[in-house]
């Protein structure tokens, strides 16, 4: 079911105007104009009405500093966590997760990904590029990596501090490729933490992680936190039920399988945390910063990738465009379906 419609009458008027229009544009001009879509409050119309052409990051302020917009972002998502109606004790070792994860920044290239979160260092990596960016897409950027840490796959992980010096102990048979490469970005980085990437899959993972615990290499802080315990589970449910994200399972497994619903889970944080930050500095934005976050959703203006639109863009419409901050600040008009947000 789509989420976002206009008001029948409103709609139905519209599209008889347009379709006269676009008549007198094919016979009386000799071309004709794309339907636009009925509804105000789409991505699309919101670029659109909002007139954006070209790239709006040539306007761009460079934030004050990425750490403190971050010490900002976390005491949103913090905040979020705490009013959210789980048991104390799961906000707490939420809240411990994101209280422990590290902000760099990272050279970029053109095939670089804006910025990422690596669960085997806690760390989020931001381009240094997206400095140039404004403070609003920077949060909405920033809300989604640390919703990593706790998405609908990364919340049942395993937490671990690591404990500083000594060496990686010998294992017989020795390590395959990957878990080297698991402990190498561990040490190599000198993390303090990690959220351990497998699910204890296989034997071997469980004894490698055994034998690292014994030797007190590392400390278990959880042992990852149940699907029911996560603050957005139930926003994902509402979604899954009204619109095309696939239903909620509890099979870890599935939950980890690509990226559908660790992408959904952090898109929704991102939504929560970008909506409380919009509401927060709602008087001193501008359209610029508004208009910002198009980019980073990765909406594309170019008139050829036009008819195509991609999964960030459907997020867009369906997770944080429901929200009445969000809908306000674009100065949408037309009704929509309470948020699931
Ligand atoms: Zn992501």
């Amino acid at each position: 079911m789509k989420l976002i419609f206009s008001s029948a009458k409103n709609t139905f008027l519209w599209i008889k105007f347009h379709r006269a229009f676009n008549f007198v544009l094919l016979f009386g001009l000799g071309f004709s104009l794309p339907l636009a879509q009925a509804n105000d409050c789409t991505a699309r119309s919101i670029l659109t009405r909002f007139q954006v052409r070209g790239d709006p990051l040539t306007q761009a302020v460079r934030p004050e500093s990425l750490a403190s917009l971050a010490l900002e972002v976390r005491a949103l998502f913090l905040a979020e966590i705490q009013s959210s109606s789980i048991s104390q004790e799961h906000k707490d070792l939420l809240s411990k997760r994101l209280m422990t994860l590290k902000i760099r920044t990272k050279a970029c290239n053109k095939h670089s990904s804006l910025a990422s979160n690596n669960s085997m260092t806690h760390t989020i990596s931001v381009c240094d590029t997206m400095l140039k960016y404004p403070e609003f897409s920077l949060v909405v950027l920033l809300a989604h990596e640390m919703g990593h840490s706790m998405d609908l796959c990364g919340i049942s992980r395993p937490f671990f501090e690591v404990k500083p010096g000594g060496k990686i102990p010998q294992f017989n048979p020795p390590l395959d490729e990957r878990w080297a490469d698991y402990l190498r970005q561990i040490y190599e980085n000198e993390s303090e933490y990690f959220i351990f990437r497998d699910m204890f899959d296989s034997p071997r993972s469980k004894e490698v992680i055994d034998r690292l615990i014994e030797e007190k290499k590392i400390l278990r802080l959880e042992k990852g936190i149940p699907i029911e315990e996560s603050p957005i589970t139930e926003n994902y449910r509402c979604l899954a039920k009204r619109s095309s994200y696939p239903e909620l399972t509890q099979d870890h497994a599935e939950l980890c399988k690509g990226f559908k619903y660790s992408e959904a889970g952090a898109q929704i944080w991102s939504a929560k945390v970008s909506a409380a930050y919009l509401k927060a500095k709602y008087f001193r934005m501008n359209r610029v910063d508004l208009v910002s976050m198009f980019s980073l959703m990765q909406i594309s203006t170019k008139r050829s990738e036009l008819q195509s639109p991609r999964d960030k863009e459907k997020d867009f419409n369906e997770i944080f465009l429901p929200q009445s901050i969000f809908r306000s600040s674009f100065e949408c008009q037309s009704t929509v379906a309470p948020s699931c947000i």
